[in-house]
């Protein structure tokens, strides 16, 4: 039921006579979307929407510089630092601007664990934010919600659009962190992710202080209660690999590792669904027919169906969804101690091994290195895919050093004894554009093999450029697709494209090659081979 106003529960913001709904639920958002124009009810059920931007604009995030965070934000890359009063300006203007609008409040909480998670108060111009958010984060009990008192707060207005040369943003779009108001603001964009980015770029920069790492990555447990985790960048397959119909969901995105296990940041999940195939990922294509889904800049056919094949609003397209709308899920979200770390690459080089063992120096200089070809479509801009070194697997949601996460991550992972493995979702057999995809299938396989231990007992070869362990057999997967060179028709041509990648990282690494140990340097992939 939406409660109009009961308290004004923006009125410490300054916001006086906005039309307020608290805490709105599934019924009555998607009433009030359809209302406002945001978007339609496909025939099968999920609120289906268009969005201004695609996808995140990174280059738009600002955090506040001053006393909280000069000395303990990395000021390089995705950080970028701006001063306090156009943080305070930009605020004023938006409480001006919200006066006499609808607003849409969710209170929510950023995190499964009661002990770390953070009460987080979203307000929002469009019915359909809210309801992402309330797919998306961890939703309270009536109960909670009777003390609920938020810690932190996103005000996020689309429609309210900075100018750059009055304002001191980049463009007319900004999403701005005050670590020491506990405020986000956004506005000049409709994506809904920078609702969940935001947040979590919040607890990335809190927890490590705490001694829990936060971590760019999904996480599932077996029926004997191993806990995986599967980092990567956007696209190489955290969401898809987390849905195993023989192991329960803990989160797809965003998770912290304390001393007893790991929780899950979110509530919810957000799939990338272009060309999403029903029999390879059937919990998944599920949820773009349910009741409840809010469907991102997917086209509906004549008919009010999703047609997931139709990526001409964008390649991006998205489902986002409560947790439990996936069959097999953990209670609770939380885990315990992972036993595997898997390290997601989307290789477009086709060079990398579709599965190879990581010793730790290796595992930091893989986590630093951060890996993957982006595919198009997640970020503003980006058309065609291209190599990407992101640390971390995550820079653009991580505002301290990568070395700070990469000593957390070593120090849990050697505390564990948990092995860690490099897995390639991307080219095989040639090159973006001459091979082809890793199929899901061997992909899956693979994994499986690993996470049960099957590979404990077989043989690995060292492959000369990247340094890496690779097996020489893995049940139910070709011998051919192991090693990436025999996949390959022309060898000289996989050699030179090897050495390519292997250079590639090098250059990218000789920035951190001073913060870290010899060993770590001595484990980099050589292009001399
Ligand atoms: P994001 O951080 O943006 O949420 P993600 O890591 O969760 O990204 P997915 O949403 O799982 O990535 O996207 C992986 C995409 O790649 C899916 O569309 C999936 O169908 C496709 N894909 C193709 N081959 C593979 C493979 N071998 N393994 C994993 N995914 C694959
Ligand atoms: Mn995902």
């Amino acid at each position: 039921m939406t409660i109009q106003n009961p308290v004004n529960p923006v009125a410490d913001l300054g916001i006086q006579n906005a039309n307020i709904h608290l805490n709105p639920g599934v019924d009555a958002l998607y009433a009030h979307a359809i209302r406002l124009g945001e978007g339609v009810q496909a025939a099968t059920g999920p609120l289906t929407v268009r969005t201004n931007k695609a996808g995140r604009s990174p280059k738009d995030r600002f955090i506040v510089e001053d006393e909280k965070t000069r000395g303990s934000v990395w000021w390089e890359g995705f950080n970028v630092p701006i001063q306090a009063s156009v943080f305070d300006n930009l605020l004023a203007k938006m409480v001006q601007y919200a006066e006499g609008k609808e607003l849409f409040v969710q209170q929510v909480y950023a995190g499964t664990d009661p002990e770390y998670r953070i009460p987080v108060r979203m307000i929002t111009e469009m019915a359909y934010h809210s309801l992402f958010i309330r797919n998306m984060f961890v939703r309270p009990t009536a109960e909670e919600l009777k003390t609920f008192e938020a810690d932190w707060t996103v005000l996020n207005i689309p429609s309210f659009k900075a100018d750059p040369a009055v304002d001191g943003t980049r463009t007319d779009t900004f999403i701005i962190v005050n670590f020491t108001k506990k405020m986000i603001i956004a506005g000049g964009t409709q994506y809904a992710g920078e609702n969940k980015k935001g947040i979590f770029g919040v607890l990335n920069y809190l927890l490590p202080e705490k001694g829990v790492m936060p971590m760019h990555c999904s996480a599932n447990v077996g029926e004997g209660g191993d806990v995986a985790l599967f980092f990567g960048l956007s696209g190489t397959g955290k969401t898809t690999l987390s849905a195993d119909p023989g192991r329960k969901l803990i989160g797809d995105d965003e998770h912290g590792w304390t001393d007893t296990g790991v929780f899950n940041f979110e509530g919810g999940c957000y799939a990338k669904v272009i060309n999403l195939n029903a029999d390879a990922e059937p919990a998944i294509y599920q949820t773009t027919r349910n009741y409840g889904t809010v469907l991102e800049n997917v086209v509906l056919d004549a008919d009010g169906n999703p047609d997931l094949n139709d990526g001409s609003l964008t390649e991006n397209t998205r489902s986002a969804y409560p947790i439990d709308q996936i069959p097999n899920i953990q209670p609770g979200s939380v885990g315990g101690i992972p036993k595997n770390v898997v390290f997601l690459t989307a290789d477009a080089y086709g060079v990398l091994p579709p599965i190879s063992r990581l010793s730790p120096e290796q595992m930091m200089y893989q986590f630093i290195s951060g890996f993957t070809a982006k595919i198009p479509g997640t970020e503003e801009g980006v058309k065609e895919p291209s190599p990407t070194f992101s640390t971390c697997f995550g820079a653009p949601f991580m505002p301290r050093h990568p070395g700070e996460y990469a000593k957390l991550l070593a120090q849990k992972v050697q505390e564990s004894g948990a092995k860690v493995w490099l897995v390639n979702t991307g080219w095989t057999g040639g090159k973006y554009g001459e091979g082809h995809r890793m199929s899901i299938k061997h992909t899956r396989a693979l994994l499986n093999a690993a996470l049960n231990g099957e590979l404990d007992d077989v043989e690995f070869v060292r492959d000369p450029f990247f340094n890496l362990e690779i097996p020489t057999s893995v049940p139910g997967v070709p011998q051919d697709v192991l090693n990436p060179r025999d996949a390959w028709a022309d060898k000289a041509a996989y050699d030179e494209t090897a050495k390519k990648l292997a250079r590639m990282f090098r250059e990218n690494f000789k920035r951190f090659e001073a913060g870290v140990d010899q060993k770590v340097t001595d484990s980099m992939p050589n292009p001399d081979a």
